[in-house]
C-alpha cells in the first residue's frame, strides 16, 4: 500500500487556499452589507455613502480604506466592525457547511441579502419595501431552482397568510391595550415589513418549511423576550411596550435552522 493512502484525506472544502478565499469573499460580503445598510434606509437607492456623524459624503477610497472620517474624524461604527467579522465567520461556515441544496457560491447572495435585511431591521426596526421587492425576485429564482414552482409559491402564500394573521392580531392587541389604558399606542407588535419578510422567506424555503421556520421564530422570539423582560425588570428599566423587538431577525434564524434540519 503506498504511503500517501494512509494519510487522512482533507476534504476539498477545508484546504487552506479554499478557506482563505472564503474569508476574503466574506470580507467583501461584509463591506457590501455595510454599504447597503448605510445608504438604503436614507436614500432608498445605491447612493454615495455619507459620514453618520457630519453627513459629509465619503470618497470611494475613503469609505473603503480610511478608518476615520476625513472631515470630522469620526471612527467607524461598532456595527461596521461586527458585520465585517460576522460576514467572514458566516462565509467560512458556509464553505464548510453549505446551505441545503445550495453550493457555497450560490449561498453568498443569500448571505448578503439576509445580512442587509438583518442590519436594517435591528438598526431602524424596518424592513424596506424596496429590499423586500428585490428579495421576492431573488428568492423566486432560488425557490424554483431548489423546490420547483409549486412548493415555492405555496411557501410564499403560507408565509404571507401566517404573518398577515400575526400582523392583524398585533393591530387588535395594540387597540385593546390602548383602550384599556385609554391612550393611543403608536408602536405595532408586528410591522407590515414582517409580512413582506414572510413572503420572500416563504419563496426561499417553500412549503411546508416556512411554517416550521415561523414556529421556530415565534418560540425563539418568545424565549428571547422573556429573558429580556426578566433582565429589564431586574434592572428596574422596564416600561411596557417601550422595548418591542424587531421580529424579522428571528424569522431569518428560523429559516437558517430549517435549512440545516431538512
Ligand atoms: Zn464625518
Amino acid at each position: 500500500m503506498p504511503f500517501h493512502t494512509l494519510l487522512p484525506t482533507v476534504p476539498p472544502s477545508l484546504k487552506p487556499l479554499v478557506l482563505i478565499l472564503a474569508a476574503v469573499m466574506g470580507g467583501l460580503a461584509g463591506v457590501l452589507i455595510n454599504y447597503l445598510a448605510d445608504v438604503l434606509p436614507g436614500s432608498r437607492r445605491l447612493s454615495r455613502p455619507v459620514c453618520r456623524a457630519c453627513s459629509q459624503p465619503f470618497s470611494l477610497k475613503g469609505y473603503l480604506f480610511a478608518f476615520r472620517c476625513p472631515n470630522c474624524s469620526a471612527k467607524p461604527s461598532v456595527r461596521s466592525l461586527l458585520v465585517l467579522v460576522g460576514a467572514v465567520v458566516c462565509s467560512l461556515l458556509l464553505r464548510v457547511f453549505p446551505l441545503f441544496g445550495l453550493g457555497y457560491w450560490a449561498s453568498l447572495p443569500v448571505l448578503v441579502f439576509l445580512g442587509v435585511i438583518l442590519v436594517i431591521d435591528i438598526e431602524h426596526r424596518l424592513v424596506l419595501f424596496e429590499t423586500s421587492l428585490f428579495g421576492i425576485a431573488l428568492f423566486l429564482v432560488y425557490g424554483i431552482l431548489l423546490h420547483g414552482l409549486r412548493v415555492t409559491l405555496l411557501g410564499a402564500l403560507a408565509g404571507f397568510l401566517i404573518m398577515f394573521a400575526f400582523y392583524l392580531l398585533g393591530v387588535v392587541f395594540v387597540k385593546v391595550v390602548g383602550r384599556m389604558r385609554s391612550k393611543q399606542i403608536n408602536e405595532v407588535a408586528f410591522g407590515f415589513g414582517d409580512v413582506m419578510a414572510g413572503i420572500f422567506l416563504g419563496l426561499l424555503v417553500g412549503w411546508p418549511g416556512i411554517a416550521g421556520a415561523i414556529v421556530l421564530a415565534v418560540l425563539i422570539f418568545g424565549a428571547f423576550s422573556l429573558v429580556l423582560l426578566a433582565g429589564l425588570v431586574l434592572s428596574k428599566r422596564y416600561r411596557a411596550f417601550a422595548s418591542a423587538q424587531p421580529f424579522t431577525p428571528f424569522l431569518i434564524l428560523g429559516v437558517v435552522i430549517i435549512f440545516y434540519m431538512l
